[in-house]
């Protein structure tokens, strides 16, 4: 086994394009706004939301952040406020798996099922989840398992920007893509370089410009 652990969010991120990945490794992450206040936010799920204390945190922790973001916030807070939530039993708790070589921090941690829901700033997709949220669930999943010592088979997403939270249950297809990304990722911790896949979203990548293109017509890999 490879000696470096893979966290999950990169197997999330390598759903969408491993040549990212590759990128972001060399660049540090930039917290965005909405995230800063999403993640804020959920730390109060489950309570009372106190919009001004919410919001004086937000401040303190990104002091910098542009005020016109206010507005954001409230509006979450509005969309969270029409929902019931779970009470976390912890935050941001530090898991890994030593046997599948991954590791990351979970949102929020719940004692009843399902035990453990993440935090995104996005809206949800029309239906279902998202595959880089699947792996997300899946990846915790593993290590959340080896930490209790029994099964865990799914988790909650909570969409802050919305107010919803969505149930996932693990599917075997899940495992498949997790393996095959892994061996992706795995194969750039020994230093190679992953290839660009035909539904790269390099339309919305910040890496545009910077990356080799690479073939863009099925028929360039023949
Ligand atoms: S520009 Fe396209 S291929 Fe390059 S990192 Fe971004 S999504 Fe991937």
């Amino acid at each position: 086994m490879n000696s470096r652990l893979i966290p999950v969010s990169e197997l999330s991120s390598a759903v969408r394009c491993p040549v990212r990945v590759f990128f972001d490794r060399s660049n540090p992450w930039v917290e965005p706004s909405e995230y800063t206040i999403c993640k804020q936010i959920s730390y109060h799920l489950g309570g009372r939301i106190e919009r001004d204390e919410v919001w004086e945190e937000i401040c303190r922790i990104s002091p910098g952040i542009d005020l016109s973001y206010k507005s954001y916030c409230e509006s979450c807070i509005d969309q969270c406020d029409s929902q019931e939530w779970r009470e976390a039993s912890e935050h941001d708790l530090f898991v890994k798996s030593d046997h599948f070589g991954i590791c990351g921090t979970i949102d929020r941690i719940y004692t009843e099922e399902p035990y453990f829901s993440i935090t995104r700033s996005v809206r949800p997709p029309v239906y279902g989840i998202s595959p880089g949220d699947r792996i997300r669930v899946l990846g915790y999943a593993l290590c959340l398992s080896e930490l209790l010592g029994k099964d865990v088979h799914g988790a909650a997403i909570d969409y802050i920007p919305s107010g919803k939270s969505r149930y996932y249950e693990i599917q075997p297809r899940d495992m498949r893509m997790f393996y095959s990304i892994r061996k992706i990722l795995m194969n750039m911790n020994e230093g190679g370089v992953p290839k660009k896949t035909l539904r790269a979203p390099c339309e919305v990548c910040p890496y545009q410009g910077r990356c080799d293109p690479g073939p863009t017509r099925l028929s360039d890999y023949f």
